[in-house]
């Protein structure tokens, strides 16, 4: 287990309203991009000179192009309907970490150069000046948002502080004070196309050791293909699923799943990264570089699906913007979705018999299902509302005789972060994290001692990262997080169909 010099917040029976504690989480922020890393991705190396007008100017050109963000900034009435809804502000007590403190950060600056009250009043209105101090504000606790939008569902007025934080840092990578963690990994996609930086030999290599692997342990050939021409489906997954635990279980599982069906199928070794971190740092540019790699990576395949492996921010960037940043996919068959999430093509399966899954394989489990919040609140899976949190469940029902939910006020649309999403999944904020994920892991442990729960599944890389370091924080085994293609893969009974 990491060590660590912070203490946790304790797990009670109930999820508290935590005692205020100002200033607690104030600090210096993440690691700050270095020059290399900022310039790979068009942004100035450091902060530019004249940064305060730079960034003024940038803040202006966002509410200008983004409805949404300006009536997010107007619209706020103080309510304080958001303040305990924030998985931060619970497990760290810092009323920076209130949504409407959060959005205040920017909306302070945006009254006082882009209204006429905060122009002529500033005092009375709450209006700042952008003074250096301000943005390293902006720094610290725009990066103590992951982007999750939790506090947008119970905000009355629907106000998204994901959108208000993405806009931030984007005005920061303008200055040129970016952050280390996701600019460095955006600038490996850019190079070489998947989040690690593995190269395509080692991509190679790595996937015919599974296959060996899932020869030794089953007696079948299940194959891991790459850059096969005219497959019919392209598999974009996130690298983690090359090498990490839980993921790879979970990659072995789509390969599975594949195989008994009998479709053909590839990853690419050009687009070998579903996770789009552009998203993260809310820039168009670089998110839409990522896309464009599928895109790509399809057309040169000449495949007629893609399908998304599991990941959160992945599946909100395809479900929700992937066709206006790459598209047209008029190139892709357009009697499945475009594109299609790999939960969704496995419950089609299911549903028309097409595997064959034995659940009693999972009876040494008794399951519960965390829902990733940007699939949760930013996407949707299958042609009915509520798919993203139905069609995982089903799945994992099909695969597990036991499965148990957690709170209801801590699942589907009320999910808790893990407390690693948002481009947050750095050792450089690790207390945050693991204070982060305490609403999470209070709803787990709820469930562990009323029903016995010892397996969480999740559909998202970096929620399973994230719950591998944090678990064993709470008293919890790491390896209690699994994939949900994982039980799928535990089920199948490989060689035989309906
Ligand atoms: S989006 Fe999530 S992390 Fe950000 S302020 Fe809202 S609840 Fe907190
Ligand atoms: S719930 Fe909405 S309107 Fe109310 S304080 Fe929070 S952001 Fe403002």
């Amino acid at each position: 287990m990491a060590k660590i010099d912070f203490e946790l917040p304790k797990l009670g029976p109930n999820l508290e309203i935590p005692v205020l504690q100002p200033d607690a989480m104030l600090g210096a922020g993440p690691f700050v991009a270095k020059p290399d890393h900022q310039e790979k991705l068009g942004f100035p190396g450091e902060l530019v000179d004249d940064w305060q007008q730079v960034a003024i100017d940038k803040l202006g050109e966002l509410v200008n192009k983004s409805r949404g963000l300006k009536v997010f900034l107007d619209s706020c009435v103080k309510c304080g309907a958001c303040t305990d809804k924030c998985h931060y502000f619970i497990g760290t007590g810092d009323p920076k970490n209130m949504p409407v403190a959060r959005q205040d950060l920017l909306r302070s600056v945006y009254r006082r150069y882009f209204t006429f009250a905060g122009k002529h009043f500033p005092k009375l209105v709450g209006a700042r000046d952008l003074t250096e101090e301000v943005l390293d504000e902006w720094y610290n606790y725009f990066h103590q948002c992951s982007q999750c939008r939790r506090c947008s569902v119970f905000c009355p007025y629907g106000i998204d502080t994901a959108e208000i934080s993405m806009a931030a840092r984007d005005i920061m990578d303008a200055v040129g004070k970016g952050q280390k963690y996701c600019n460095e990994i955006i600038g490996k996609v850019h190079k070489i196309g998947n989040n690690l930086g593995l190269p395509e030999p080692a991509l190679i290599n790595t996937l015919e050791g599974l296959e060996e692997d899932i020869k030794d342990e089953t007696g079948v050939d299940v194959r891991l293909p790459v850059d096969v021409q005219g497959a019919e489906v392209m598999l974009v997954t996130p690298s983690a699923d090359f090498f990490a635990e839980p993921h790879v279980d979970g990659l072995i599982g789509y390969a599975k799943v594949f195989h008994q069906a009998g479709i053909s199928w590839t990853l690419s070794s050009y687009a070998s990264e579903a996770a789009n971190f552009g998203m993260f740092i809310g820039n168009y540019e670089n998110m839409r570089k990522v896309s464009l790699r599928i895109r790509q990576a399809a057309l040169d395949l000449g495949v007629k699906r893609i399908v998304f492996g599991e990941c959160g921010h992945a599946w909100r960037v395809a479900y929700s913007f992937l066709n206006t940043l790459a598209g047209p996919f008029d190139f892709l068959d357009q009697r499945y979705p475009v594109p299609q999430h790999i939960c969704e093509f496995t419950n089609d399966l299911i549903t028309r018999g097409a595997l064959h899954l034995d659940p009693s394989a999972n009876d040494d489990k008794v399951v519960t299902f965390h829902d990733s919040c940007n699939v949760a609140r930013a996407s949707r899976m299958g042609d009915q509302p509520g798919g993203q949190f139905e069609i995982p469940r089903a799945v994992i029902r099909a695969s597990v005789n036991r499965f148990v939910d957690m709170a209801d006020e801590t699942i589907r649309d009320r999910t808790f972060c893990c407390g690693g999403g948002g481009g947050l999944l750095t050792d450089d904020l690790l207390e945050l994290r693991a204070k982060g994920a305490m609403p999470r892991m209070q709803a787990l442990k709820q469930v562990i001692d009323d029903h016995g729960v010892t397996h969480m599944a999740a559909i998202c890389a970096i929620c399973k990262s994230q719950f591998s370091k944090v678990l064993p924080m709470y008293g919890m085994q790491m390896d209690m997080i699994i994939s949900v293609h994982q039980l799928v893969g535990d089920a199948i009974q490989l060689g035989t169909k309906e």
